[in-house]
């Protein structure tokens, strides 16, 4: 049986003129189907690399990522960009939304290649909008909306595909402590909902939303432990 999600040694090593850094070093790590995990570590431990192989946005130097049982290594850029749109959901921590667009067009932008009728990509933006509590906002602007809020559109963007896999890479570090609770209890709802979820964060309480809690250090897991029982027993 594989996992949902399998790395199997690792690595990963930018070349920045002469110098090679090491990002990743040697790391593997299974996750299941519905699981929630915080990934925390120093600056620099790898834990925006490690996410940005996850999300098949980059690859390894070497070792291997397997992905619902495919090797990513093996696939076609093509292939891969379908895995993305298709599967994975990506927040940030700087929201990344498309300036002087509204809420509603930043929301649907996924869609942009899916050949649907205009009308249907406009009525699913509206029900995911709604979904993270945004009704109401679909005409606003990211100027005329709070972090919290802007942060809420960028969920919205990554669900409106209905991904397996969402990937937060520090998702409430630009916000206050109301709206980082916010942004997380959403999360947990959304991962009760079946949708696992990868979570980096610095803070202890951010990460205790998590059932399970993975440190890096030096591009290496350094512990990994269940914090919680699952939100469900998935069988896949
Ligand atoms: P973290 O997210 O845990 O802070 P990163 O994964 O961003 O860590 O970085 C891990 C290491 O890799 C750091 O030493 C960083 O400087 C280096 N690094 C990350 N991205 C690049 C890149 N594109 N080019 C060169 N070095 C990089
Ligand atoms: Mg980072």
């Amino acid at each position: 049986m594989h996992s949902f999600i399998q790395c199997d040694d690792i690595w990963k090593v930018y070349r920045l003129g002469d110098v090679d850094v090491q990002a990743l070093g040697g790391l593997s790590l299974r996750i299941e189907k519905g699981e929630f995990v915080a990934v925390m570590g120093s600056s620099g431990s790898g834990k925006s690399t490690l996410m940005n192989i996850l999300g098949c946005l980059d690859r390894p130097t070497k070792g291997r990522y397997r992905l619902e049982g495919r090797d990513v290594g093996e696939l076609q850029a093509d292939q891969l960009a379908d895995i993305r749109n298709r599967e994975i959901g990506f927040v940030f921590q700087s929201f990344n939304l498309i300036p002087r667009t509204s809420a509603l067009e930043n929301a649907q932008l996924p869609l942009l290649y899916r050949g649907l009728p205009l009308a249907e990509q406009r009525a699913m933006a509206v029900r995911v909008l709604q979904r993270v509590g945004l009704a109401g906002r679909e005409h606003h602007y990211s100027t005329q909306l709070s972090g919290g809020q802007q942060q809420r559109v960028a969920i919205a963007r990554a669900l409106i595909t209905s991904p397996s896999l969402l990937l937060a890479d520090e998702p409430t570090g630009n916000l206050d402590t109301q709206s980082s609770r916010e942004i997380m209890t959403m999360l947990d709802a959304l991962n009760g909902e079946g949708i696992t979820i990868i979570l980096v964060t610095h803070e202890a309480d951010i990460a205790a939303y998590a059932r399970r809690e993975i440190v890096l250090k030096d591009g290496k897991v350094l512990s990994d432990r269940m914090t919680k029982p699952s939100a469900q027993s998935v069988e896949v």
